[in-house]
Order: structure tokens, then C-alpha cells, then sequence
């Protein structure tokens, strides 16, 4: 829809001129006033775009901090007004965006635990209808691009403009060293289907510990991602809740100076003639994958008919170990990762059935 603004500049919001045109920081939730005031002293200095804190918090078991409700957005409109800073918070339902909207906070997040909930996501969308603030949607908890952008599009049929998607991981897919495995496919498909919505990336809920903020930070900026949600506490060991992801508002300060900022464009002429040479390297050696493929599908069918015409079984599993494991093999002596391996004959294997039924 051309009616959605891609650039931070359209949004009225004037690039952080860092390391990514936009920046979001501040606790997982808002606990005190005192603690809001001394992460907007410490993060003042830094730039950022928005300050964010959660009222309602969505957790896991019962019985844990769900949050200051209300008494949250009176701190934050008051932090706004001592320190300038645009304000955010999340919200689940329509009386989250009354208050949120009541308590004049400048933007919204819409958290992966509703994104998965598409009642919740109309009525936060009807809620929302007729005001022109920014809205930003987590992806779902897990896997899932058709509810994300299925939440995008609620949004955009009650006329809201300004919506910024933010990549915080899946659960229920390997997550490796993370809290959250990163899915980067999933923003990536994302910016393919909706071109127009601007992408950030929350490295503190994929990382779940603050030792790996960084590097997913730098790998965001690297896939140009727009922006960063960064969890800021003055004392994180004691913060009520997601304590291990939150960075100090000074460690925050120095990622975001450290960061390299990347450029879609540009580069040397140097660059650009050795960025034409490997990426015509790479489209002959797509060719020669692709041909190849189909050159192994085509014997593939020729077993097919075969075992057809012996009324054999297409599926022969002791075969089939020994092709994995022969690749497996062949990879690790060429330097090609075991399960990336696996993945794809997986995926082959697959159509060698289908290819033989
Ligand atoms: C949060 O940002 O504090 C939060 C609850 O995140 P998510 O919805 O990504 O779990
Ligand atoms: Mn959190």
C-alpha cells in the first residue's frame, strides 16, 4: 500500500544518526518512577529515539511482576516531559491502548504473545483507529509469517501508517547458544512481502543474556535491519523480570557506539567491480546447481519406475542413512556445516519421493 511511510524521515522522526536510523531502549518493564528516571538520565547523553518500558506484562506463569498498569504511564509522562524523550509501551488489548493513548505515549508495541492472537490484534487495531501514532509488531511467538503479517494488515485496514515490524526471535525452533533461535528468514521474507514496512531487530529478547547483545546487534545492521529495541536497567540484577538480557544504560551506550553502520549502496570502484565479479561467479554457480538438481531428479524418477516395475518399495531407509551419511561426510572434509548438510538432502530426499510416486 503506497500509503506507508518506509522512511524513519517520513515518520517526522529524524534518523538517531547512529549506527541505524532508529533506536529504542529502556527496561523490559517500568518498575519505579526512580528507576525510569535514573535509565532516561544515564541513556540521555546517547541519542536514542524512543525510551520503551512495559505496564502490562505478559508472563509466562502466573504469579510473577505483571507490570505497574497505569501508575507506569504517569512516571513515563513525566519522564518525557523532564527529558524529552518520545515514549513506549505495549500493549495487549483495547484498554491498554485507551490508557497508552490517554497518558499521550508518542508509540505502541504490540508484543509476540498477542501478535499470535488475531482478536486481540483488531480489537488493539480498532482501538487504534483514527490516531496517527507509530505501532510496532513483534513477530509471533514462534514461526509464523502469515500472522505477522496478517497483525500488519489489521493495522493498515484501520488506517494506521506509521507501522515498523521488530524481529525478537522464535521459541519452538532450535534456538542454539540464544534464548531465542534469530529466524532472520523471517524478517527477510517479511521485507520481501511487505517492501514498505521497516524492519528492526530486538537482539535482548533473542539473546536472553546480555553477553550476546552485540554481535546480533552488528549482524542486524548488517542485513539492514532499521533499527534496534535494546533492554536498558539501572540494576540489572535486580530487575523483576527478563534480569539476564538487560543492559546497564552505560553498556548500552557503548554497543551503540561501537556498532558499524552499513550502507545498502555505494562503496569504491574497487568494491563494486569485485562485488560484479563474485556475484557473477555466483549466478553461474546457481546454474550449475540448479541443472544439477535436476539432472539427479531425473535419475531419481528413473529408480522410480525401476522399483515400479520390480514392485519394490520407494522407500528404502537403510539406503537413504547411508546417502545422508556419505554427504555429511563428503561436506565436513570441504568445510560445509553438518546440519546445513542434513537440511538440505532432507529437503532433496523429499522430492525424490515425490519425484518417484
Ligand atoms: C518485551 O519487549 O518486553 C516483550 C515482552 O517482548 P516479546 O513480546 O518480544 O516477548
Ligand atoms: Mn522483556
Amino acid at each position: 500500500m503506497s500509503s506507508d511511510y518506509l522512511h524513519f524521515s517520513d515518520w517526522g522522526i529524524t534518523g538517531s544518526g547512529l549506527c541505524c536510523p532508529i533506536l529504542i531502549a529502556g527496561p523490559c518493564s517500568a518498575e519505579s518512577e526512580d528507576q525510569l528516571h535514573q535509565v532516561a538520565m544515564r541513556l540521555r547523553e546517547t541519542g536514542i529515539t524512543f525510551l520503551r518500558a512495559g505496564a502490562w506484562k505478559p508472563r509466562t506463569r502466573p504469579g510473577a511482576f505483571e507490570g505497574a498498569g497505569e501508575e507506569a504511564l504517569k512516571w513515563l509522562e513525566r519522564i518525557r516531559e523532564e527529558f524529552g524523550f518520545r515514549c513506549m509501551v505495549e500493549v495487549a488489548n483495547a484498554k491498554h491502548v485507551g490508557l497508552a493513548l490517554a497518558h499521550k505515549m508518542d508509540a505502541v508495541w504490540i508484543g509476540s504473545r498477542t501478535t499470535v492472537t488475531p482478536f486481540a490484534v483488531q480489537e488493539i487495531a480498532d482501538a487504534l483507529s483514527g490516531v496517527d501514532i507509530p505501532v510496532f509488531v513483534k513477530n509471533p511467538i514462534h514461526l509464523d509469517l502469515e500472522l505477522w503479517i496478517g497483525a500488519i494488515e489489521r493495522l493498515r485496514a484501520a488506517g494506521i501508517r506509521r507501522i515498523g515490524a521488530v524481529l525478537r526471535g522464535c521459541g519452538g525452533v532450535a534456538p542454539g547458544k540464544y534464548r531465542n533461535a534469530p529466524c532472520w528468514q523471517l524478517a527477510i521474507d517479511l521485507k520481501q512481502r511487505l517492501p514498505s514496512i521497516p524492519c528492526l531487530c530486538d537482539p535482548s529478547h533473542i539473546a536472553g543474556n546480555t553477553e550476546y547483545i552485540l554481535e546480533l546487534s552488528q549482524q542486524a545492521i548488517n542485513l539492514d535491519f532499521q533499527g534496534l529495541m535494546l533492554e536498558v536497567h539501572p540494576n540489572p540484577n535486580q530487575a523483576l523480570s527478563d534480569a539476564k538480557q538487560q543492559l546497564t544504560p552505560e553498556q548500552c551506550n557503548a554497543i551503540i557506539k561501537s556498532l558499524k553502520p552499513r550502507s545498502t549502496e555505494g562503496g569504491d570502484h574497487n568494491y563494486q567491480l569485485k562485488l560484479d565479479q563474485l556475484r557473477l561467479e555466483i549466478d553461474q554457480l546457481d546454474v550449475t546447481l540448479i541443472t544439477t538438481l535436476a539432472r539427479r531428479m531425473k535419475v531419481s524418477r528413473e529408480i522410480g519406475n525401476l522399483k515400479r516395475d520390480n514392485h519394490i518399495t520407494v522407500l528404502q531407509a537403510s539406503r537413504w542413512e547411508r546417502v545422508l551419511a556419505q554427504v555429511i561426510a563428503k561436506g565436513k572434509k570441504v568445510g560445509l556445516d553438518e546440519e546445513f548438510v542434513a537440511e538440505i538432502y532432507n529437503r532433496i530426499h523429499l522430492e525424490s519421493i515425490r519425484q518417484q510416486q
